[in-house]
């Protein structure tokens, strides 16, 4: 795969998805940026990893839901390498409740977790990118953001703002030269679903088509087509990746 730019940050890559896209796109050549919140060990692991297969990587420490933190990292990346070419808003939580039980509490912090972090990243990229007239940007929403999911009040409103923003980003890059495009993966075999009880996840199973949940990798290779110099003439799209679950 080509990738014209040089860098990317990924958030919450120290361990799930984020991972799997840090090492995928490691082995093009990208320079990764490992942002991570808490688990300094697991991003340090994804970089060693990284390091060992002949790629090049960095751990950043930042909460993305704090504007600061999140801004002084993207600092950090030009200050070290000059630029920033490529962003992936990964970073992302649940906090599952039936809307009956679900306090405010629990629906902003899904909110700012999921939706106003990648608010910052884009807008962040969108300055940042401006200069070299280049960037892409992919922002990692859900497949509860397109059809909704009982228990997922919180959850489903942030991945479905974060799928119209992607849009609304998409127009106002277009003229800098910057494509934002959006992933709204199904279930995927990370932490995040193996907190689902086995009945639940047997379930599941039984009705996605390909009969099975997607894998971390399979997540990662359309973030880097996304990503790459291939998708040049897509923008302010959203690409399901969820073994024809929602279609
Ligand atoms: P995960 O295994 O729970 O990992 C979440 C990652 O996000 C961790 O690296 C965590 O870092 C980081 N993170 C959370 N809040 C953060 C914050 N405020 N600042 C910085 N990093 C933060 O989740 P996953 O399954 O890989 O999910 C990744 C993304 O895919 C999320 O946006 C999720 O909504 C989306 N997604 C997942 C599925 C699925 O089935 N797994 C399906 C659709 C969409 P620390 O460990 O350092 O806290």
């Amino acid at each position: 795969m080509k990738f014209s730019g040089k860098n990317v940050l990924v958030t919450g890559a120290s361990r799930g998805i984020g991972a799997a896209i840090a090492k995928e796109l490691a082995s093009y050549g990208l320079k990764v940026w490992i942002n991570y919140r808490s688990g300094a060990e697991a991003a340090d692991k994804v970089k060693d990893e990284i390091i060992t297969n002949g790629g090049c990587a960095a751990v950043v420490k930042a909460d993305v839901t704090n504007e600061a933190e999140f801004v002084d990292m993207i600092k950090t990346i030009i200050d070290c390498d000059g630029e920033l070419s490529y962003l992936v808003n990964n970073a992302g939580i649940t906090k599952d409740k039936l809307a009956l039980r679900m306090s405010l509490e629990d629906f902003t912090s899904v909110i700012d977790a999921n939706l106003t972090s990648a608010f910052i990243g884009c807008r962040e990229a969108l300055k940042t990118m401006s200069k070299a007239r280049f960037g892409s940007v992919v922002n990692i929403s859900s497949i509860v953001g397109e059809m909704g999911n009982a228990g997922q009040v919180n959850y489903s409103a942030s991945k479905g703002g974060l799928n119209t923003m992607t849009k609304s980003f998409a127009k106002e890059g277009s003229a800098r030269g910057i494509r934002y495009n959006c992933i709204t993966p199904g279930f995927i075999a990370t932490d995040m679903t193996d907190e689902l009880k086995p009945e639940i996840k047997a379930e599941y199973e039984k009705n996605i088509p390909l009969k099975r949940f997607g894998e971390a990798k399979e997540v990662a290779d359309a973030v880097a087509f996304l990503l790459s110099d291939h998708s040049s003439y897509i923008t302010g799209e959203i690409l399901k990746v969820n073994g024809g679950l929602y279609v």
